[in-house]
């Protein structure tokens, strides 16, 4: 995803390109395989613009969820971590289930998939995949 693609998405649902806006966007595409909780990403907007306010973050947040551009998962602690949804190079991710951290893959089994559903009749159109997880500093803790 790239900075000017969001931006067309926002665009067509009446949301301004401002610039805390383009700011925090940025920052999410920087971080495409880290998860954030809203005040990490608070924290990080700041350094770019320390003008940016909390609540623009978090209303920045709600907008992207509803244009289903964000990816959420919840810590074992309870805390929403997001980070924007990947629609890049066909890839997967392996994710902790306690941390949320992603390492990602690309050596993905198509063929089987495909040889799978093809067995069944069926034509494949795509496929979904997550291995969970946990990272080696959350096992040792
Ligand atoms: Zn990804
Ligand atoms: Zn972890
Ligand atoms: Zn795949």
């Amino acid at each position: 995803m790239t900075l000017n693609y969001i931006l067309e998405q926002l665009r067509l649902k009446g949301y301004r390109a401002t610039e805390p806006r383009r700011i925090i966007l940025t920052v999410l595409l920087k971080q495409i395989h880290t998860v954030l909780s809203a005040d990490e990403l608070y924290l990080l907007v700041k350094v770019e613009d320390k003008k940016v306010n909390r609540s623009t973050v978090y209303r920045n947040l709600e907008i992207l969820t509803e244009l289903e551009l964000l990816y959420k998962t919840i810590t074992d602690q309870g805390i929403t971590k997001v980070k924007l949804i990947c629609s890049d190079e066909h890839h997967h991710h392996l994710i902790c289930d306690i941390c949320g951290k992603i390492v990602v893959f690309h050596n993905c089994n198509s063929t089987y998939y495909n040889e799978f559903a093809k067995s069944h009749g069926f034509t494949l159109t795509g496929h979904t995949l997550e291995l969970h997880g946990l990272c080696s500093s959350c096992k040792n803790s």
